[in-house]
């Protein structure tokens, strides 16, 4: 392959020290007029302060930064096929729609009189979640998609207890994310597995031997990690109401059946979304987010307070439900993800947001048919939004998943999710969401190819990769527990 032909190539990657190693005695990043005013001695405290922070000119300071940052992969870098994440692309209309100052320097201890637009625009965030969910209520609090689990585990139990019910369990399919089962302990549940069948989708029957009168309800993602439609949620959900349970969805894959998938006639109770995945925030960095949970009718009352009311025209927060679960976050949320989803709402219509998805699923499947002759392809059919390979081609060659994940990065490639989900040995899960073009998509697809064909024919170019980094193959365990922090 030709060196132009994929992003990856080794490039002018400078060498960077520590801020206190380039520091020099008096140098500065700022230039004051001459003193006209008695000296003031600032004291001894300050002054020891003052001689443990580096003198930098403002040049330093800047090349100091801005080094730091093309050290890092985005989004706005290259593809980051990372399955299970959408990490697609961010239009930057909306970070500059949330950075309008009537937004971004809005007090949140403003009366609701003076912020009225901010209300009705999480007001109408929460209607316009409702419809692409097709599910009765909406609470904007929850910051992520595991606190919005948490919220969610919350509203099971405050239903369950009002109609005077006290279960204990709760059932969870063996391809969840990890934050399901802890979402559902840190709440008190037990979880219990849920094997899933030999088509990777959860089966009626294997629901219902598990169901009880001890069991609060279900907890099942779909689609799934698999990539893999649940296409047995309306006869599963059935069955957990019959058996008094609710259902609860984790719609963190929710990019694969925007305007296509109606999970309240699905018969799912509660539901989260990742703002940050789906609806236009980037994400990798730790934050911030945003995890919206949307429930059915019966469950509004127990959403998280303050809620925000219409009142002819004028919303005001009303705290006045007393079955609420409480509060799950200081004020209201994190507001700013909330304007881009709703920007990016209004910008793509219910056309184009239905278009994202049906390009996610296209993507997809192109990857999974473009790709199954090399990787094997443990569940051979039609995917969603993300398609799941596995090293089993590659193991006589004695290379691994991890190795062809970091070969991936000399080539230019954000490796996709390895070692997930667990019920794939081995597991390469990738993700390309709608937002790759068909030339992006085709140098990731060659880049695979040619990386399988460097497994059989020289695999020691693997065991070592990735090469072109500034820091080539590291001991993952030592550098989590040690960390390197000097450039
Ligand atoms: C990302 C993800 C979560 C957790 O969401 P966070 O916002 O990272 O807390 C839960 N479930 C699935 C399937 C996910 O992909």
């Amino acid at each position: 392959m030709k060196s132009n032909e994929v992003p990856g190539t080794k490039g002018l990657v400078l060498k960077e020290a520590l801020l206190w190693e380039k520091g020099r005695k008096g140098r500065k990043g700022f230039s004051l007029p001459r003193q006209d005013v008695p000296h003031c001695n600032i004291g001894e405290e300050l002054q020891r302060a003052q001689t443990e922070i580096p003198d930098l000119s403002e040049i330093d300071v800047v090349r100091h930064y801005t080094r730091l940052s093309q050290w890092n992969f985005g989004v706005d870098t290259g593809m980051y096929p990372l399955g299970s994440c959408t990490m697609k692309y961010n239009p930057k209309v909306n970070e500059a729609m949330a950075a309008l100052s009537g937004f971004s320097e809005a007090h949140p201890l403003l009366p609701p009189s003076l912020s009225q637009g901010a209300l009705r625009l999480m007001y109408d965030l929460q209607n316009m979640l409702a419809e692409i969910t097709g599910l009765d209520a909406v609470t904007l609090q929850p910051a992520a998609g595991a606190h919005g689990e948490l919220t969610g585990m919350l509203l099971m139990h405050a239903y369950l207890e009002s109609k005077g019910e006290r279960r204990t369990k709760i059932l969870i399919p063996d391809t969840a994310h990890g934050t399901n089962p802890a979402s559902a302990a840190l709440c008190g549940f037990r979880p219990v597995v849920i094997r899933s069948g030999e088509d990777g989708i959860i089966g009626p029957d294997v629901v219902a031997d598990l169901m009880d009168e001890q069991t609060a309800g279900i907890m099942v993602t779909n689609p799934n990690t698999l990539g893999l439609f649940e296409a047995n949620i309306r006869d599963i959900a059935d069955i957990i109401h019959s058996n008094g349970g609710q259902v609860y969805c984790d719609g963190a894959n929710m990019n694969a059946i925007m305007g296509i998938g109606d999970i309240g006639a699905m018969g799912v109770d509660i539901l989260h979304l990742n703002l940050h995945k789906t609806f236009s925030t980037p994400h990798g960095g730790g934050g911030p987010g945003s995890g919206p949970v949307c429930v059915r009718g019966h469950l509004e009352r127990f959403l998280p307070i303050p809620r925000i009311v219409e009142n002819n025209g004028s919303f005001e927060l009303s705290e006045d439900y007393p079955e609420s679960i409480g509060r799950l976050h200081a004020f209201y949320g994190n507001f700013g993800v909330m304007i881009k989803a709703y920007c990016y709402i209004l910008t793509m219509g219910a056309e184009g947001l239905k278009r994202a998805s049906e390009l996610a699923v296209l993507n997809a499947n192109y990857i999974r048919e473009s790709l199954k002759e090399v990787l094997h392809l443990p569940y051979d059919r039609p995917c969603m939004h993300e398609c799941v390979f596995s090293d089993k081609l590659q193991r006589p060659y004695k290379v691994s998943t991890l190795d062809m994940a970091k070969r991936l990065i000399d080539y230019g490639y954000h490796p996709p999710t390895i070692y997930f989900p667990l019920v794939v040995n081995g597991a390469i899960m990738i993700e390309p969401t709608e937002t790759e073009s068909r030339e992006e998509i085709d140098g990731f697809i060659e880049s695979l190819k040619a990386i399988v064909k460097e497994a059989e024919q020289d695999p020691q170019l693997l065991y070592d990769a990735p090469h072109n980094t500034k820091v080539v193959r590291l001991d993952e365990v030592r550098a989590a527990r040690k960390p390197c922090l000097a450039g």
